[in-house]
């Protein structure tokens, strides 16, 4: 989501006169986008500002125009004042919610000058999206669509409602409008995106409430989209009519990231997740009844406060019995302000290092397994960008694997029938063998 919100405040910078520049030495402003989801990249923001700051003070000695330093995202919203105590050089500190005040901030910022910087972080009552410019053509094959976003759920490990708010979903129009901008401007694949993206209820043209089901359906009707995809989604909002549109929407892709934390039902209840493993295996189960190619993914965190052996050996029983094409770990990490932070029986590090070596071990080896399973066969593969070497085009499968294809011919954007013919740990490489269900260009065979 970071990276959609950089790419709409770059949009809505461009009319001032901003474009995006390769390095902070030659840029004008540079703006920080942060994560605050975990104590690691929350830290990460203050040693990059002491860098900018080097980069800043240089700029103001050789005499140029003082550089503007913006600090967007969800540490700016948690750290709001105190971010411009701690770091005085800042200019400008607004929250995920206020980001389409940018041009006005940034003026503001020019004329306040060394009187202190500008402050938002403000949960404004009218939605950023009523007042963000079209979506630029950026040449990409594949882009992100935010439909929905904070989360009304709170786990008590995450900081998510807190930063980024209540939970909203966009009106079903302005989505459609801004997945038409991107697919005219040659986008094929889109990632639908939300805190808890399938706990979308945006209201349609007639004022009922549409849930993710119904969306991703109206979203295949647009033609040239050939890809569909969604993330971030929870178990709870698991409903008839999105694994219904798994079964019926070929757009939608047969990868889903449905993050499950622990296979413990006492941690699942200590972090407040509201369900329990048996029912996360029942939405597995029917998932893959409507789609049995389903390739699943997962977030997991280890060491939560009380997590003792049985309940780490838990998850890995859930890990084997699910099996993953992919997933992500972490460690718990405190985060101030939520319940999990203060509970006692916080779990040692070096527990928790050991705890998560052990799941990376078995979920790389789910993941080569998965690949190795999808050698031999021929799948639809978009090519997204030229690789590194000449005749080289990297893609992605429907699964969301990444494929180093040879082809002779091709045009970015196609979708292609590659042959798979070797696999490492986290990618694939096949050759083209014909078109696929959407070839743009010339059949490579009659070439
Ligand atoms: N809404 C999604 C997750 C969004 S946060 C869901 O409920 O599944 C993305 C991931 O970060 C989470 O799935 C979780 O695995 C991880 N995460 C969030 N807070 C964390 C914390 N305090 N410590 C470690 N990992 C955390
Ligand atoms: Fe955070 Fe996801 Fe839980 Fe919401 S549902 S509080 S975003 S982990």
């Amino acid at each position: 989501m970071n990276v959609y919100d950089s790419a709409r405040m770059s949009e809505i910078l461009a009319p001032l006169g901003y474009a995006p520049g390769e390095n902070p030495e030659s840029a004008d402003m540079v703006i920080l986008n942060t994560c605050h989801i975990r104590e690691k990249a929350s830290e990460k923001v203050y040693s990059e500002l002491g860098r900018l700051r080097n980069v800043k003070d240089r700029r103001a000695e050789e005499g140029r125009a003082p550089m503007v330093i913006a600090v967007a995202g969800c540490v700016a919203q948690a750290e709001g004042e105190e971010m411009l105590r701690r770091a005085p050089f800042v200019d400008i500190v607004l929250g995920p919610q206020a980001y389409h005040r940018l041009p006005e901030m940034v003026a503001r910022a020019h004329r306040a000058g060394a009187d202190g910087g500008v402050l938002n972080t403000d949960f404004p009552i009218d939605s950023k999206f009523d007042h963000l410019p079209d979506r630029q053509a950026d040449h990409s094959v594949s882009a992100f669509l935010s439909i929905q976003e904070g989360c009304d759920k709170f786990c008590t490990f995450c900081v998510v409602p807190y930063t980024r708010g209540a939970e909203f979903s966009r009106p079903v129009a302005q989505i459609l409008e801004e997945a038409r901008q991107l697919v005219d401007g040659g986008v094929r694949e889109l990632t639908l995106l939300g805190q808890n993206v399938n706990a979308y209820h945006g209201l349609d043209e007639a004022g009922g409430e549409t849930g993710l089901g119904s969306l991703v359906g109206r979203l295949a009707d647009i033609g040239g989209l050939a890809r569909i995809r969604y993330t971030t989604s929870h178990p709870r909002d698991v409903d008839a009519s999105l694994i219904d549109a798994h079964g019926n929407v070929d757009a939608l892709m047969p990868f889903l990231h449905l993050p499950v934390q622990s296979g413990s039902d006492r941690i699942l209840e200590a972090m407040n997740r509201g369900h329990d493993v048996a029912r996360y295996m029942d939405i597995v189960n029917e998932l893959r009844t409507a789609r049995p190619d389903l390739a699943l993914s997962c977030d997991f965190i280890v060491g939560f406060p009380g997590e003792t052996e049985t309940d780490f050996e838990a998850t890995l029983d859930l890990v084997r019995a699910v099996g993953y094409s992919q997933a992500y770990s972490f460690k718990f990490s405190a985060r101030p302000g939520t319940p999990a932070a203060g509970l006692p029986r916080q779990v040692p590090e070096d527990v928790k290092d050991a705890r998560l070596a052990r799941l990376r071990a078995l979920l790389d080896e789910q993941q080569y397994d998965f690949n190795t399973t999808t050698v031999g066969r021929t799948l639809d593969v978009l090519l997204e960008r030229p690789g590194r070497h000449p005749g080289q085009v990297v893609g992605r499968t429907p699964y969301n694997q990444a494929v180093h294809v040879t082809a002779e011919d091709f045009r970015v954007g196609s979708i292609a029938n590659v042959a798979i013919e070797s696999c490492k740990p986290r990618s694939l490489a096949g050759r083209v063998v014909g078109p696929g269900s959407a070839w743009l260009g010339e059949d490579p065979r009659r070439g």
